[in-house]
Parts: structure tokens; sequence; C-alpha cells
């Protein structure tokens, strides 16, 4: 298996995991952009938000972002990022949510 994410849900790679649910992990990101940057899974392997079909899968990632937060303490706030194929500057090919906040975040797109 090649994929960094699904690694992390086999338990193949360490990760610090924050949040489970039944089709749905969170972990921590390693390299992090706040101090709260938290990446939300699903356990399945899908490439990314273009191929995402699953309505129910859909909604358990997003109520996952929500309850990532609720437990990280982020009542002032947080952006929620689904970096998205090359375009959008998706490293890994395993569709992620990123949770990030933890302080005031800077405007939205780097140019
Ligand atoms: P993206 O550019 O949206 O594809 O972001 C991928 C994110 O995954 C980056 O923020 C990386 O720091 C993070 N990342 C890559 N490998 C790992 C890993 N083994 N554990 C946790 N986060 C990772
Ligand atoms: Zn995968």
């Amino acid at each position: 298996m090649s994929c960094v994410f699904c690694r992390i849900v086999a338990g193949e790679l360490p990760a610090e995991r924050v949040f489970e649910s039944e089709r749905v992990l969170a972990f921590r990101d390693i390299r992090p952009a706040a101090p709260v940057h938290v990446l939300v899974v699903p356990k399945a392997h899908v490439e990314s938000l273009f191929e995402l079909d699953d309505r129910e899968l859909a909604g358990e990632l997003l109520l996952g972002a929500a309850e990532v937060a609720r437990l990280q303490g982020l009542d002032r706030g947080f952006r929620l990022i689904a970096n998205t194929r090359h375009d959008g500057g998706q490293e890994v090919g395993h569709i992620h949510l990123h949770v990030v906040g933890g302080r005031r975040l800077g405007p939205m797109l780097a140019r």
C-alpha cells in the first residue's frame, strides 16, 4: 500500500489521532500551519473531493471536522480547507479536510 494516509489508517505509519468515527479518522498534520492543524480523512481511499460522490461519507467528513473543532476548543473560529488536485495544491492523493485554527488566520489565498 503506497498511500500515506491509507497507511496511517491501517496503523502502519504513526500519527497523533484526535478523533475517529465509523468511516472517518482525524490526526494532526506533521507540518502544522497553526497551533491546531488536524487532517480529517475517510478510512477508505478516495482520491480527492473531485471524486467524492458518497453523500453519507461527505456528511461524516464534514461533521468529523466540526467535532474536531469542538474537541480542540476552536470556539473562536477556524478554517476548513480541501486542497483539490494539481491547481488546488493537493500533495497527498487521499481526500483530506484541513482543520486549521488556534490563532487569527491571514488572507485565504496565497498568490
Ligand atoms: P495537501 O497539500 O492538502 O495535500 O496537504 C497534505 C498535508 O499532509 C500536508 O499539510 C502535510 O504536512 C501532511 N502530511 C503529509 N504526510 C503526513 C503524515 N505522515 N502525517 C501527518 N500529516 C502528513
Ligand atoms: Zn489512501
